[in-house]
């Protein structure tokens, strides 16, 4: 219940985020005829169950990535929470997850990293690790060593534009700071994968990896 919940205020982050709109500065409303939606249009997945994903006012179609971010979001509480059960780790790792979602939706429909979610995701991650570990050096080490290999990797490839502005480098690193260094062999399937998929679904394939990680933590 509060995994799709949650979702629901990730979609509107999602769609304003890139309109240079804040969260919270209105009422939910339809992108398309601007009404202000009512409680009984806010349900996560019924309600856009209930009008086949189109506005009740204008019947302007709701794009569907709206719903995948509930029922992700819904998944993804549900796999914490028989992971990790009802504990500072799930509800750091809740968080964190979230903030992936919103990350690589933003990324699959403009094509960039939101540098302030991005952000926000690794430092839920520092605070996780640091609990479990009693230390914040092993984030930072995951994470700079994470930099050091990817950067490595795109020079080795050839490439010599500024590595800076690719995605792929960053959603490296978030998994890299998930994980210590010896879980790494893990994140090695998720680089062959991105080489093996059209570019388009790379990004599905980096939050599926950066989901999915935190499940091999012990
Ligand atoms: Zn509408």
């Amino acid at each position: 219940m509060l995994g799709p919940a949650v979702g629901n205020y990730a979609c509107s982050v999602v769609y304003r985020l890139p309109r240079g709109q804040t969260p919270f500065e209105r009422h939910p409303f339809c992108g398309h005829c601007n009404a202000d939606l009512k409680p009984i249009d806010l349900f996560p997945i019924l309600s856009w169950l209930r009008t086949r994903g189109k506005c009740r006012y204008c019947a302007g179609v709701i794009p569907s990535i709206y719903t995948v971010i509930e029922l992700v979001c819904g998944a993804l509480f549900v796999a914490y929470f028989l992971h990790f059960g009802i504990s500072e780790q799930f509800l750091l790792y809740a968080i964190y997850g979230v903030f992936v979602v919103i990350l690589a939706a933003i990324h699959w429909q403009q094509g960039w990293i939101s540098s302030s979610i991005y952000s926000y995701a690794w430092a839920a991650i520092l605070v996780a690790r640091t609990l479990a570990e009693h230390t914040i050096y092993s984030t930072i080490q995951s994470s700079v060593v994470m930099l050091v290999l990817v950067l490595a990797l795109y020079r080795v490839a050839g490439n010599t534009q500024s590595p800076f502005e690719k995605p792929w480098i960053w959603w490296f690193v978030l998994m890299g700071a998930l994980l210590p260094l010896p879980l790494w062999y893990f994140i090695a399937p998720i680089y062959v994968l991105k080489l093996l998929v059209p570019k388009q679904a790379r990004v599905i394939v980096y939050a599926a990896g950066a989901l999915t990680l935190p499940l091999i933590l012990p």
